[in-house]
């Protein structure tokens, strides 16, 4: 149900892409100076995500200065890339509300750029492209923290085709992967055309453009997910389990949803178990201009969605990361325990009756690789979270047909006996990457190989 107001909760931003392409710049860009700044509407760093509030964004921006808005910001996901996004596991989807996937414009599409694609495509989530690092195009001139129109006018002729040029190369190879795509000053449709913004992380220039863009597939297609009660009782998903000094195992929870409390029962998960547990604290960084005061985090009574929050609280040590969280309150304990094993349960995984075995670190980060090898018409017989065990390098051992015994690790290590087991049967394979492109890509070479 709507609350009184017409507010929505905060959108949720991951920043996908390929290593070095300048995911972190572009994050530290957004955050920008503004984050010492004080006055009303500054953003603020919270645990494990970062709130830009509209009226910091903008501030900078005389368009959007007119316009009206119903979103209170946008809630930036501190780690950048897919691990980050697949682990900000929800409701079966992803946390994540929209994305921005950054590509050197210079290098174009890389195979992380386009594993960050179809991950997006899985999920079904909105996505902006920033086109990285346009001022390294030869006779760039720079217009600091500049909108994309502001600076492209006054570059020459050669600059501007270059770039034209540059931005219809990552036109065509969108739309080898499907995704029809224009330069967003172009672009009339949002719902059937991805935007690309050339950007600088580095000169800021194109940043207030890739923030508006956000806001505007925020504001036009999101408005019906984003409209949750702020009030309820909290939900939230586990992003890292963390041990911090005089406070035990603490966990890093990213908040969508109601609130979160002192004292109250929480319900979260661990390895093929669940536990309740109450909040002893909750705590935020402190802000920059406390930075001397020894104590690093700040204690607060209570959060509302959507907010970083670290919980400390008896017995955290088995939570894994990617779990849910969620308050007992009001509703019977049960239900709500119910609730979380239903969502851990709810692996999005399709298992075939002849395929391979795949793990991966986390539900997400399964539940994405299974995703794609479905699109890839490759079955699955087993999924799990873990590492590789000997058990599973002699269960692809028994596998009938051959060209199924294989292993698929993301993201997560072989352990030493299941390496020796692998050793002794030369009928299996073991593929391991940290890119699910890779290791699909690596799969089908085996595969066809032995076909021959
Ligand atoms: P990530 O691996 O995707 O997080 O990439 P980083 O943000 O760490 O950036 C990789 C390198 O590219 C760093 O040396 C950055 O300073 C540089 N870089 C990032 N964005 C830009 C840009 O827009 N222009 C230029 N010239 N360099 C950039
Ligand atoms: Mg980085």
């Amino acid at each position: 149900k709507q609350s009184k107001t017409s507010q929505i909760r905060t959108p949720i931003v991951c920043v996908l892409g390929h290593v070095d392409h300048g995911k972190t710049s572009l994050l530290d860009t957004i955050r920008g100076s503004s984050v010492v700044d004080t006055e009303a509407g500054a953003i603020t760093q919270h645990i494990g995500a970062t709130i830009v509030p509209i009226e910091a964004i903008a501030r900078g921006n005389s368009s959007l200065a007119k316009m009206q808005f119903n979103i209170p910001g946008l809630l930036f996901i501190d780690t950048p890339g897919h691990h980050a996004f697949t682990t900000l596991r929800a409701r079966g989807g992803s946390l994540a509300d929209l994305a921005i996937v950054v590509v050197d414009i210079n290098e174009g599409f890389k195979p992380q750029t386009i594993e960050a694609l179809q991950i997006l495509r899985n999920y079904k989530t909105p996505f902006v492209i920033a086109a990285n690092k346009v001022d390294r195009i030869h006779g760039w001139r720079v217009h600091e923290n500049e909108s994309f129109a502001t600076t492209f006018a006054k570059q020459n002729e050669r600059v501007q085709g270059m770039l034209e040029t540059k931005v219809y190369e990552l036109v065509g190879k969108l739309s080898d992967l499907g995704f029809n795509s224009e330069r967003f000053d172009r672009v009339r449709d949002f719902a059937r055309n991805v935007g690309i913004v050339p950007t600088s992380a580095l000169t800021g220039e194109g940043i207030s453009d890739v923030l508006m863009m956000l806001i505007g597939l925020a504001q036009r297609y999101m408005t019906d997910n984003l409209a949750l009660s702020v009030e309820g009782p909290g939900a939230g998903t586990v992003l890292e389990v963390k041990e911090e000094r005089g406070l035990g195992t603490t966990l890093d929870v990213i908040l969508y949803d109601g609130t979160l409390s002192v004292g109250d029962e929480i319900v979260v998960a661990g390895h093929n178990q669940i536990l309740t547990t109450k909040v002893r604290s909750l705590l935020k960084p402190r802000p920059m201009s406390e930075i001397l005061i020894e104590d690093k985090f700040e204690r607060v009574k209570s959060v509302a969605a959507a907010t970083g929050i670290k919980v400390a609280a008896p017995k955290l040590e088995g939570v894994i990361a990617g779990t849910p969280l969620r308050v007992v309150r009001g509703e019977n304990r049960d239900e709500v325990i119910e609730k979380v094993m239903s969502e851990i349960e709810d692996i999005q995984v399709t298992i075939a009756d002849e395929g391979i075995i795949i793990k991966a670190d986390t539900i997400g980060a399964l539940e994405a690789l299974s995703k794609e090898l479905d699109a890839q018409g490759i079955g699955v017989l087993k999924a799990e979270v873990g590492p590789v065990t000997r058990h599973d390098v002699i269960e692809a051992g028994t596998i009938k047909n051959p060209l199924y015994s294989a292993i698929i690790a993301f993201n997560t290590p072989m352990l030493p006996d299941a390496v020796d087991t692998l050793a002794e049967s030369p009928q299996v394979s073991a593929f391991e990457s940290g890119v699910i492109y890779q290791l699909i890509d690596d799969y089908v070479e085996w595969r066809d190989e032995k076909k021959r």
